[in-house]
């Protein structure tokens, strides 16, 4: 943040315009860095509060040289967009919009990590972040029986990119379609018509590109007159509920653990094998502090029989700290001293747990990378695999 120029209002404008406008009720208390996990890094000062302080003045990437720019980019592109720091500012500021309007500008100019803008292509390019083909999407539900959605059938399962080609996330949307299929839920998926739901490029500001996934995934619902998603990504389900309204009417969107818990409560689904052992749950960003949904994946994970539910002491429900994984922080490449995945992981095993219960693919893939690079060995398992593993 030391390389700023010259003040410049019109900076300020463009950022308020792109949907910055919070700043304006910041007044610099300094609690969002207190909230902000990035500060659980030692090494690391994360000071989120001048990011409103710089916009408010249009002191933001002022500068002729483009390799300064970038240098003074980086901080704005480490936000995972968690809203810890929303969560607890008095004034509600929503500090990602803020850095999502800055990175707006940024991906204009062509300013942004190198990580991340060959992510961006290959969601542009292949319609998901692995850059694999669009005609292998549905090998994950390959001997599954799964049928192509129409409007007879009740629910789209949206697996999302992560769960369709990584083959230890494809586990996880083979599970979750195993547990619809045993409760007689009518549901169908998309196959290769799916499209990155676009979250994560609109978080990190690349926004044509989230039109393009907007543009193809309402084109695919359209055609197909859908009007529930069940998801297994709470990033796919919050943008479904909340960004593609303006682009597609009357669509609902629910994340499989909820549907997981109406169908243990309306007695659909009945877990009996003891899957005994102590699980610690982790609430993911998403789901947790921006859908609000805290109860239901305890309530399946509690209707297990043998499943011991543990807590990570204060740091649970709306106080989870972010995996790291969000805004495209699955595909950064921190120094490992420089990883959340790594202080939340210590948290988790900290309560002496046996598993790991998630319930986003990027929060699987951040731990389980985690412990791979840091020797632990803890088996981290998404809560439709141990719920399966307890009907089936
Ligand atoms: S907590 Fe809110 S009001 Fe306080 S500095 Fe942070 S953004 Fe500004
Ligand atoms: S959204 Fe999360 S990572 Fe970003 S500034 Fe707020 S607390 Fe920090």
């Amino acid at each position: 943040m030391s390389n700023v120029i010259t003040i410049n209002p019109e900076i300020r404008e463009c950022i308020i315009e792109s949907g910055g406008d919070d700043v304006i009720k910041c007044y610099q208390c300094g609690r969002c860095m207190a909230a902000c996990p990035w500060n659980l890094i030692e090494k690391l000062d994360y000071p989120t509060y001048r990011f409103c302080q710089r916009v408010k003045l249009g002191a933001i990437i002022e500068s002729e040289d483009k390799d300064e720019i970038a240098a003074d980019t980086i901080d704005v592109f480490r936000c995972v967009g968690c809203d810890s720091c929303k969560f607890e500012c008095p004034r509600g500021v929503g500090l990602s919009d803020v850095m999502r309007a800055i990175r707006r500008l940024l991906v204009d100019y062509d300013s942004y990590p190198n990580e991340l803008k060959s992510v961006v292509s290959r969601i542009f390019n292949s319609g998901n972040p692995l850059g694999e083909p669009s005609d292998k999407r549905a090998n994950w539900a390959a001997g599954l029986d799964i049928p192509t959605y129409d409007e007879s059938l009740d629910y789209l399962y949206f697996s999302c990119c992560v769960p369709a080609y990584d083959s230890r996330a494809q586990k996880v949307a083979q599970a979750t379609a195993r547990i619809l299929q045993k409760a007689g839920v009518r549901f169908g998926i998309l196959g290769e018509k799916e499209f990155c739901c676009g979250e994560a490029v609109r978080r990190v500001g690349a926004e044509k590109v989230f039109q393009t996934a907007v543009k193809s995934n309402t084109d695919a619902f359209r055609h197909s007159k859908v009007k529930q998603v069940i998801t297994t990504s709470p990033h796919c389900s919050l943008t479904f509920t909340k960004e593609y309204p303006e682009y597609y009417d009357g669509l609902d969107a629910v994340h499989a653990t909820q549907v997981f818990a109406r169908l243990i409560k309306e007695r659909k689904i009945k877990p009996t094998k003891e899957f005994a052992k102590k699980v610690v749950y982790h609430d993911p960003c998403t789901l947790g502090r921006q859908m609000e949904v805290y109860d239901e994946p305890r309530a399946v994970l509690t209707s297990i029989p043998g499943v011991q539910l543990v807590e990570v002491p204060t740091f649970n429900r709306e106080y989870s700290i972010c995996c790291g994984g969000g805004a495209l922080g699955l595909w950064r490449d921190w120094p490992q001293d420089e990883r959340l995945a790594n202080v939340r992981a210590e948290q988790l095993v900290a309560t002496g747990a046996d598993v790991i219960a998630v319930a986003c693919p990027y929060c699987l893939q951040m731990f389980e990378e985690q412990f791979k690079s840091s020797g632990v060995e803890i088996p981290v398992m998404d809560v439709a695999e141990i719920l399966y593993e307890s009907i089936s």
